[in-house]
């Protein structure tokens, strides 16, 4: 494809994109292939003679379309959103244009810097201690995904605390130390922290022991539940070294009591000692509220944690990949993922004048990702994002007093919180066993007839229904549609009269 090919192509693809959003509502939300479908309308091999752009495009619609679930859909209210808009998708193009594995600075300057703007600029507008700024001891990256993030700081809190704690030890005792110390070593999560930090353990080689979290606490950790286990391993005699905090759990959205947390960890490890728990904030879908002053009280401990990640590409407006990662001191992570090959070599990174993040990330290459959150920033501005994000959180609010009012039928378990409502179908008699039963039925009932798309999920032993209200498209008649075909539902599986 030359470049005269490539502009006809391009505005025709542009052209379909766009008409695909302009008809996605109609869509069915959930795809309805069965699995293998794609490999059956698909030759074996691929052609020997290249194909014009024409005949491949011809594809998108008939074979492709068919098998995705549109997450973009104002229809689709499950998981969290996975954000989509249009400046983010030119900004994924120009990236595609300029293509590099952009892992030092001098490999492309421009990327470096753009990144380490936008992500200061990130700091202020969710209000981060200026610690996170690049400015001070600190600074952002961007990673692909909010579990890549965990692993890379797990990673940089593992060396942090093995080298600390074997400080004055050398040769042969040192190696011993630290082999001892590695088997001992534990990372911590609440039972409601996502699976990426059992996950992160794993790959880390490390032990794992989560914190036990209660309805009473509104499902979040609290510096009493964690003491419980701060206590517990000093008594087996093993050392807790890292801690996933989380704003806005997957289940529930519950925000972990910071205040408590930072309390019980100032008297069993106390901040900048050796041997200081790292303390990681997992923000990773509700971290984007934090554009609203209204919910900036909540980053007021941040300046005693070590780290913290929200994904842009989760209610950002922002395409994915698009994980914004903040370090209080980008030199724990030099420290641990720096590595300085001859072929890498560069004036600039030998004179320590400049940023290379490839020493602050697993992979080597990586992509132009800062120009999205560039364009992203600039085409909405603080106001738009912060009306984007209080939209989804009055929806949010909306649904859940709808929900409300049909006590006969539902009850809410938790929420709204940050446009997440949890709820569970009630039985005539009030029995546990039936009310998961039905509740199930429903949520089975309305993702097969596609209207909407739900997620379930089970809440200290209670089965339940999630609706997300933040879908970039989300409208407020959606949201009650959705209202109205739950009611539906469960007025028919209640009264057992499923078609
Ligand atoms: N943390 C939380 C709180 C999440 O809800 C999720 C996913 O929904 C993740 C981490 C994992 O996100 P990612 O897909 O970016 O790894």
């Amino acid at each position: 494809m030359d470049s005269k090919q490539f502009r006809k192509a391009a505005t025709s693809a542009i052209d379909e994109i766009a008409n695909y959003y302009d008809t996605i509502a109609d869509r069915r939300v959930l795809s309805e292939v069965e699995p293998g479908y794609l490999k059956k309308l698909l030759p074996s091999g691929p052609p020997q003679e290249g194909e014009a752009w024409a005949d491949i495009q011809k594809d998108i619609e008939t074979k492709i379309v068919p098998g995705l679930t549109h997450w973009q859909s104002p229809k689709f209210m499950a998981f969290f959103p996975a954000s989509s808009s249009f400046p983010a998708m030119l900004a994924d193009m120009y990236s595609a244009a300029f293509t590099a594995p952009a892992f030092n600075w001098i490999c492309s300057p421009a990327v470096t810097e753009l990144e380490t703007v936008v992500m200061d600029w990130l700091v202020k507008l969710i209000n981060l201690p200026d610690c996170y700024l690049s400015t001070t001891h600190g600074g952002g990256v961007i990673q692909g995904s909010a579990s890549e993030a965990i692993v890379t700081v797990m990673v940089a809190a593992r060396d942090k605390y093995l080298r600390e704690t074997t400080a004055g030890l050398t040769g042969l005792e040192l190696e011993d130390a630290i082999a001892h110390k590695r088997s001992r070593i534990v990372a911590l999560g609440s039972e409601a922290a996502h699976s990426s930090t059992q996950k992160a353990a794993q790959i880390c080689g490390v032990r794992y022991r989560s914190v036990s979290i209660t309805k009473a606490d509104n499902f979040a950790m609290t510096g009493a539940n964690l003491e419980k286990v701060l206590e517990e391993c000093k008594a087996q005699g093993l050392e807790p070294f890292y801690l996933t905090t989380t704003m806005g759990t997957t289940n529930t959205c519950a925000v972990d009591d910071f205040a408590t947390i930072t309390e019980v960890l100032s008297r069993h490890a106390p901040p900048n000692v050796a041997g200081e728990v790292w303390v990681h904030v997992d923000a990773a879908y509700a971290g984007a509220a934090l554009v609203c002053l209204e919910y900036q009280h909540l980053t007021a401990t941040f300046d005693q944690f070590h780290s913290f990640d929200f994904n842009m590409h989760k209610w950002l407006l922002t395409n994915f990949d698009a994980s914004c990662l903040f370090v209080r001191k980008r030199k724990d992570l030099i420290e641990a993922l720096s590595i300085s090959p001859t072929y890498l070599r560069n004036e600039f990174s030998e004179r320590g004048l400049v940023t290379d993040y490839r020493d602050w990330q697993i992979p080597l290459g990586r992509r132009f990702r800062s120009l999205k959150i560039w364009f992203v920033l600039r085409s909405y501005g603080v106001k738009g994002m912060q009306e984007h994000i209080r939209k989804h959180v009055k929806w949010g609010e909306d649904f859940a007093k709808m929900i409300d009012s049909r006590k006969d039928l539902f009850h809410i378990i938790t929420g709204p919180n940050y446009a997440l409502t949890v709820f569970n179908v009630v039985s005539k008699a009030d029995c546990k066993n039936e009310q998961d039963r039905l509740t199930k039925d429903v949520y089975e009932l309305v993702n097969k007839r596609g209207d909407i798309y739900i997620t379930s999920t089970v809440v200290s032993g209670t089965y339940a229904i999630r609706v997300v209200s933040s879908n970039p498209l989300a409208e407020e008649k959606y949201i009650r549609r959705a209202f109205e075909i739950l009611v539906e539902a469960t007025e028919e599986v209640r009264d057992g009269k499923v078609a």
